[in-house]
């Protein structure tokens, strides 16, 4: 039987020789755009009061130290707040300063180092578990899980005693779907009784939830109908896995949470070249179609 992944190295050796080239041509790529520079230069875009969401899913031991240094880039920027304070500052449109929060999908057991890391900088996490995840301990189940719904090669995953450490220690916990569903492809019945059943479990465990995040988080992985029914079910936001950041004035227009992915090893001028770009995007106030 195969160990459970322990190492970055070995999820890049798992998506093989296509998916090495596509990241090496993309690093090339975003090396040319964001000119290799610390920072982006504009400094009317950089003063810019906003609300930057970042998300990972894993903190592998290789992972670690680039996770500390780009951090302590951010933390050069950014006045890093809680989930919660992010998603109170953009819905009662109190976006004063450029601030950072952090949250996490997935709940693979990696991401007890992700906390400490993020504690070192006296910050927290909101983590999105799948219920059904939580606990998992049959190789083959979550060998299965991985492959089937994370498209990954197989993590441990945190039980609800670490999950409850992490609440303990300040962090907060969020819905992901009980089994990491892919919601645009879901009848909105199913989606609801899904929606509820995985809070109650949640709640059961750990205490009382605010935050959902959709699996999969693309425009097409929910619907309108699919939002709609998260506030009813007594979420107070809904994440998407959307590159975006929050300017004042922008949530009344679409009352989504957008989220920049961050792999740790990413240098820090490609995720300068991202954030510049959704700093442009959102003073467009472009406004985001469903399908
Ligand atoms: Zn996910």
């Amino acid at each position: 039987m195969a160990p459970l992944t322990v190492k970055y190295t070995e999820v890049q050796s798992h998506s093989g020789n296509d998916g090495a080239l596509r990241g090496k041509l993309r690093s090339i790529a975003l090396d040319a755009l964001g000119r290799k520079t610390s920072w982006f230069p504009n400094a009317q875009l950089r003063m810019q009061p906003r609300v930057q969401l970042i998300y990972i899913h894993h903190i592998f031991q290789d992972e670690i130290e680039h996770f500390r240094g780009l951090l302590k880039h951010f933390a050069e920027e950014y006045t890093f707040i809680s989930y919660s304070e992010a998603i109170n500052r953009i819905q009662k449109d109190q976006i004063d300063g450029c601030y950072m929060a952090f949250s996490s999908d997935d709940g693979f057991k990696n991401n007890l180092d992700a906390a400490r890391v993020l504690e070192e900088f006296g910050a927290t996490a909101c983590f999105f578990l799948n219920s059904k995840t939580v606990g998992m301990t049959n190789h083959e189940e979550i060998k299965a899980f991985c492959q089937q719904q994370l498209h990954f090669p197989p993590v441990e995953f945190m039980n609800w005693s670490e999950v409850n450490d992490l609440k303990r220690r300040g962090h907060e916990i969020g819905s992901h779907t009980s089994g990491h569903f892919d919601v645009g492809r879901m009848a909105v019945t199913d989606f609801v009784h899904d929606l509820k059943s995985t809070k109650k479990k949640i709640e059961m465990e750990t205490g009382t939830i605010e935050h959902f995040a959709f699996p999969y988080g693309r425009w097409n992985n929910f619907s309108a109908e699919a939002l709609a029914a998260t506030t009813a079910a007594g979420f107070t936001s809904c994440a998407t896995a959307e590159r975006g950041c929050h300017l004042p004035g922008t949530y009344s227009e679409n009352p989504m949470i957008f989220r920049d992915h961050v792999l740790a090893h990413w240098p820090s001028h490609h995720m300068d070249y991202f954030f510049e770009q959704n700093v442009r995007r959102a003073m467009k106030h472009t406004k985001q179609p469903y399908p």
